[in-house]
């Protein structure tokens, strides 16, 4: 499953439209301190259905949406939207009508997030379970954060599994059993 395209606006530092196609083969972003490298990542893990504030080292969810500067007020949402090639139809079936696939996310002040996927509403655990299926999802070792190289090395084996697991392409198929176990 290859990302093809990144939209921003309003999302931390990216208060502006901005539209990123992201070519085949290794993609770098270089930039001075404080351009907003890392939020580029955030965004990507962000409309994967990450939903640890943590993880976007913020204090809340709200806290993704561009809270003003100087001389611009804060906006009131925020949303991301990333561009999937699906020639090879990954996607579950609902979704497989389309080469190109859109998923997108948005967080509006007091009224949380809303995902669509391909133009149809759908559920954060959709958004989840389509990245968790393509092993690209929101906490996948794909997207390799700051200091979590260390993390893994000292990392309990339980859950060092669970990371190998996520890897490997099956915590999806954890999740649906759980699920199918609380019904
Ligand atoms: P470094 O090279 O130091 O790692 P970086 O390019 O990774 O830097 P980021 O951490 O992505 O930079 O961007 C940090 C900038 O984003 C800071 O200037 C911070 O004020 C800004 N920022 C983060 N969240 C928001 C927000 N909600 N609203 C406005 N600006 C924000
Ligand atoms: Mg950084």
């Amino acid at each position: 499953m290859r990302f093809t395209r990144l939209k921003l606006n309003g999302f931390k530092s990216f208060v502006d439209p901005t539209d990123l196609v992201i070519a085949e083969g290794l993609t770098g972003v270089v930039g001075p301190n404080g351009c907003g490298k890392s939020n580029l990542l955030e965004a990507l893990r962000w409309v994967m259905g990450e939903n640890r504030p943590s993880a976007m080292r913020g204090g809340g969810m709200e806290d993704v949406i561009f809270a003003g500067a100087a001389t611009r007020p804060a906006r009131n949402f925020a949303e991301v939207s990333l561009q999937i090639d699906n020639s090879e139809r990954l996607a579950p079936a609902e979704f497989n009508d389309s080469d190109i696939l859109d998923v997108v996310r948005r967080i509006t002040r007091d009224a949380g997030s809303a995902y669509k996927i391909g133009g149809k509403d759908v559920r954060a655990r959709d958004v989840q379970m389509l990245f968790a299926d393509a092993s690209t999802g929101a906490h996948s070792p794909a997207l390799v954060r700051q200091g979590q190289i260390s993390e893994l090395i000292n990392a309990k084996p339980r859950n060092r599994r669970r990371i190998l697991e996520e890897a490997a392409g099956i915590s999806g198929l954890y999740q649906r059993r759980h699920e199918a176990e609380l019904k």
